[in-house]
């Protein structure tokens, strides 16, 4: 693995040749001398084939063979290599393009107009080293296997379901306000199961409200275990769109907190923008009703569907947790951050508290501090954490986290 700049290989693809010299120059600034150049998209897609790259500068604008069509061609034949994009053109169209090519499988290091700056260059490049380390770090490799309802059924009777838990922190002073609880499944052959996968099929085969009456006891009695060692933070649990249009689920959790002594004040229920373009009626009179008994309402995921700000007003919300999609390497990506700060700003004006999700680098939180966004999530912290993980990390992790920021 390379752990330097430096061992990079990159190729410039430009048609003009100055343009192309130019960031090979800052290319070599940064002491990269495995370097290689390409005039359009046929010509950079031969080189491709020839042998791995580790980056691909990209001009949208090029004869024969455009920047579009490239970046598709080499998703389609998987000569899977991150890309950064550049273009004359307006940044609307850039980020846009890098979208796509993030929908097509590509790693998006960074898209910028031109001309190139040496400190973008600099940071995208940074980011490949970094997203490889990451990569190499993840210690259970997430099995997307194919599993059936039957094995799922078998999981929830054999008590195969598990919990890990992900901090919840102020952007100001690094406090730990809660923890978010996400379902964990180990297949006793088959790994991890990711719950992208278990999740949907819960909902498709009629075992969701199964899997969420045993996934929210265990978390319950994780609270409750914690407020006996004196640690009062809120626990955040996800609920299933389908479970807003179950009558008696309010009933249900109330009784659950009660059973486990978790004042109803101390828990979110965090629910998917898009449970709330369904069956909108349903899901607020069971968000209300949350509400009245004093839970708090988190709007999960928020920018990834197409709730608009009426909608969103219409929502007995306490929370607005922005996507990872806006949060993670907005500072790369101007249209991005745009659209980040403008979503910030409504949750503000909606009284809302603000969580950016999916937290990944220092220059994620530099910008998440400016836009003055309330908490923070993400790997940059903590990745979700088994119970007895989480009392360690809370004991030490924490306190090392809050003593290296102070230093920055
Ligand atoms: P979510 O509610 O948006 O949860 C956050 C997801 O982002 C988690 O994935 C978490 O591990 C991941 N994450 C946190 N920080 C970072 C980061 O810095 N970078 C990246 N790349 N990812 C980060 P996970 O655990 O795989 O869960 C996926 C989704 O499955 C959840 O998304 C949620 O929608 C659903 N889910 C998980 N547990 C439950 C549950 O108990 N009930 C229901 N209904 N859905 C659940
Ligand atoms: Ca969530
Ligand atoms: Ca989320």
């Amino acid at each position: 693995m390379k752990s330097t700049i430096k061992e990079l290989s990159v190729l410039v693809t430009d048609d003009s040749l100055t343009q192309r010299q130019y960031a090979q120059d800052l290319c070599r600034d940064l002491g990269i001398t495995e370097l290689h150049g390409a005039t359009n998209g046929v010509d950079a897609l031969q080189r491709l084939e020839a042998g791995p790259i580790d980056v691909v500068l990209i001009d949208l604008e090029m004869p024969i063979m455009d920047g579009v069509e490239l970046i598709r061609s080499i998703a389609q034949k998987q000569l899977s290599t991150s890309v950064i994009i550049l273009s004359a053109k307006d940044p609307i169209l850039i980020s846009s393009v890098g979208t796509m090519a993030e929908a097509d499988g590509l790693h998006v290091l960074g898209t910028f107009q031109k001309p190139l700056l040496p400190d973008a260059l600099e940071c995208s490049l940074l980011r490949y080293i970094h997203d490889a380390k990451l990569a190499k770090q993840q210690v259970h490799p997430v099995v997307e296997q194919e599993v059936t309802a039957v094995e799922l059924n078998e999981a929830l009777v054999n008590g195969e379901m598990t919990l890990a838990f992900q901090p919840k922190l102020t952007v100001q002073g690094l406090l730990l306000r809660g923890v978010e609880a996400l379902a964990r499944w180990r297949h006793p052959s088959k790994g991890m199961i990711s719950p992208g996968v278990f999740i949907p099929l819960a909902e498709r085969h009629g075992l969701i409200d199964a899997l969420t009456r045993s996934l929210l006891e265990q978390a319950f009695k994780h609270k409750r275990q914690w407020q006996h060692y004196g640690l009062r933070f809120n626990l955040a649990f996800n609920l299933s769109p389908l479970s807003l249009a179950d009558i008696d689920i309010v009933d249900w959790l109330c009784a659950m907190a009660e059973k486990y002594e978790v004042p109803f004040n101390e828990v979110t229920f965090e629910i998917t923008e898009n449970a709330l373009l369904g069956e909108l009626a349903s899901a607020i009179r069971t968000l209300a009703r949350l509400r009245l008994k004093g839970f708090h309402i988190a709007i999960d995921d928020y920018g990834t569907g197409f709730a608009n700000a009426q909608q969103l007003s219409r929502v007995p919300a306490t929370e607005l947790k922005v996507d990872r999609s806006l949060v993670h390497r907005a500072a790369a990506r101007p249209q991005q951050k745009t659209i980040f700060s403008s979503t910030v700003e409504l949750a503000k004006k909606l009284n809302l508290i603000t969580v950016a999700e999916g937290v990944e680098t220092e220059e994620d939180f530099q910008i998440i501090a400016e836009l003055g966004v309330d908490l923070v999530q993400g790997f940059y912290f903590s990745k979700p954490l088994y119970a007895d993980d989480l009392l360690e990390w809370i004991k030490s992790g924490l306190t090392q986290l809050r003593r290296e920021h102070a230093k920055k």
